[in-house]
């Protein structure tokens, strides 16, 4: 759509409502905004408390930190989302709701537990099972799901097994490919309401979580991108850099005089925040760690199969690195090709050399267990009285649900894979470190996003975004784009451009508020969307409208 139509659009009354005339915040210059709506904060403030429900704003406040986060926070209708790839970063229960089950023979109390937990209430939990005091800023320790503390010793090694975007979605979804899960929860205990508390619910933040019992809004790590300094960055690089709080495992670690190992056997540098900072914490030492960060790796591609720190990491941890002369992850996929009773160099279709070689299929999962099973060997993880602590994100489930989502038959392979390599893993301890010496968190970061066509959803093109926020505010023709970033939960906007063109956060946000799905969709090969009039956003407001919210009473108590 032009610009023009756009700007009669919105005379015609698309945001009416925003009309009424009501006195503004003062806060913006009125130089080249004649033709957009005036809007006040307590207008949008009515319509955020109006169609937003209390949990998805709570959500959405802990993700935020002011400064980081992006200017305008963007909440789809349900269960819409903004789509640049299948995301689950969303404040919404099918990406919010994941696993959190305690096993550890000896040390964890059997039984569900239904009371309503997040992500930062499981350092704390471990802090309780080590003995070890931590003071999570937004969790507590759960020592119901404990045995008494005089009655249990200390395990010699903690694993804290993510299986990355293994959300309750997808374990219902598939509820028949985790058995050997199913068979260990008589033994352990399951929270069943368990969320990750905070949005955008994606990697980086998920992990930060886990190891920092903080959410975003006193970690820091608020998205995938950051603004730091000014810039808009992406540091998951630079893994727990940016992350301002220490982890359990920081502070464990340095009580203990360093003696425990700690590892992380991951995929990014991202995940690793639900371990530690290495030694760029304060008198911390050099973990354990091995990642793959592809955008280090001299060309794309062909290097992805190799383990590596990245350069701003290698500083601060050990990387082990015999862990890249283990086999490829080509002597796993043989039996994911026969499944389909031929062997055709594909999974269901796909080509592997269409999917890394095969890394981006559920080989992947033995693949990683062998070598989290030679590092622990080799490193003697869980070997003395001392306790260890090993953090373990598994991300086939996470990669399987960007390509095909959550409801695929892909991911139920991938499922059952996971499944399987947990058995393998746990029988692996109890022969290893020994049974009833260990014990494990297995929780997920994030869930995964639903196939469309399965939840109605409407996807909201991200491009089209970018581009109607530009044309319809960015018109200083300075050649300096307005807007920063957009992503599914927020967005960053230029400062200087949006005085430049005299337009405030709030005309943006009003604007976003009355876009359709006529307007928004990508629209280069498909037709048109059935209820093309219909809204695509619940709500959309200044991030720091937040603390200010009257549906919002945590944000206001805490200002
Ligand atoms: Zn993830």
């Amino acid at each position: 759509m032009r610009r023009g139509s756009l700007t009669i659009a919105l005379a015609l009354g698309l945001v009416t409502s925003a009309c009424t005339g009501a006195a503004g915040n003062g806060s913006r210059s009125t130089a080249g905004a004649s033709a957009l709506p005036d809007v006040s904060e307590r207008e949008i403030a009515a319509q955020v408390c109006g169609a937003v429900s209390h949990e998805v704003l709570l959500r959405t406040w802990r993700g935020v930190m002011p400064g980081r986060s992006g200017d305008i926070q963007i909440i789809p209708r349900y269960p819409n989302f903004v789509n640049g790839g299948l995301t689950h970063a969303t404040p919404y229960a099918y990406t919010q709701d994941v696993p959190v089950v305690l096993y550890g023979p000896g040390y964890v109390r059997p039984g569900i537990y239904p009371r309503p937990i997040t992500l930062a209430d499981i350092a704390p939990t471990e802090g309780a099972l080590l003995k070890f005091a931590f003071h999570a800023p937004d969790g507590t320790a759960q020592a119901q799901a404990l045995l008494p503390r005089d009655a249990r010793g200390v395990p010699r090694l903690l694993v804290t097994l993510v299986w990355d975007s293994a959300g309750w979605d997808v374990l219902n979804r598939w509820k028949g490919d985790w058995p050997y899960l199913r068979s260990l929860l008589p033994h352990a205990a399951l929270f069943t309401h368990a969320t990750v508390g905070s949005s955008p619910s994606n990697t980086p933040t998920g992990h930060s979580i886990i190891g920092t019992g903080a959410f975003p809004m006193h970690s820091g790590f608020v998205d995938e991108y950051l603004r730091v300094n000014g810039r808009i960055q992406k540091p998951n690089a630079a893994g727990p850099s940016f992350l301002v709080l220490p982890t359990l495992a920081d502070l464990y670690d340095l009580h203990m005089h360093n003696r425990p190992l700690v590892g992380g056997l991951v995929s990014l540098s991202a995940h690793l925040m639900m371990m530690s900072h290495g030694s760029e914490w304060g008198g911390g030492d050099r973990d354990l760690a091995v990642t793959r960060e592809a955008e280090f790796a001299p060309t794309a591609g062909a290097e992805t199969d190799v383990w590596n720190l990245t350069p701003q990491m290698a500083p601060y941890y050990t990387f082990p690195s015999y862990v890249n002369s283990l086999p490829p992850v080509t002597a796993y996929t043989r039996t994911l090709d026969a499944a389909d009773g031929t062997l055709d160099g594909a999974w269901r279709g796909h080509p592997f050399t269409e999917l890394h070689n095969g890394f981006d299929t559920p080989a992947r999962t033995p693949y990683q267990t062998t070598l989290i099973e030679t590092v622990i060997e080799r490193e003697g993880f869980g070997a003395d009285e001392v306790p260890d602590l090993l953090f373990v994100n598994y991300k086939a489930i996470d990669t399987i649900g960007h390509l095909f989502s959550a409801d695929s038959l892909e991911m139920s392979d991938a499922v059952r894979y996971q499944d399987a390599a947990l058995k393998t893993l746990v029988e692996f301890l109890n022969r290893v470190v020994g049974a009833g010496r260990w014990a494990m968190v297995l929780t997920a970061d994030h869930g995964t996003q639903r196939d469309p066509a399965v939840s109605g959803a409407f996807m909201i093109d991200i491009n089209k975004l970018t581009s109607l926020l530009e044309e319809t505010f960015d018109h200083d023709a300075d050649g300096v784009p307005l807007i920063q970033k957009v992503r599914a939960t927020e967005i960053w906007v230029n400062p200087t451009e949006l005085a430049d063109n005299g337009v405030s956060l709030e005309q943006v946000s009003e604007y976003l508020m009355g876009l359709t799905e006529q307007q928004t969709y990508k629209n280069r090969h498909t037709p048109a969307p059935a209820h093309a009039g219909d809204r695509v956003f619940a709500a959309a407001f200044p991030s720091s409208m937040l603390s200010g919210l009257p549906c919002l009473p945590e944000a206001r108590a805490s200002t």
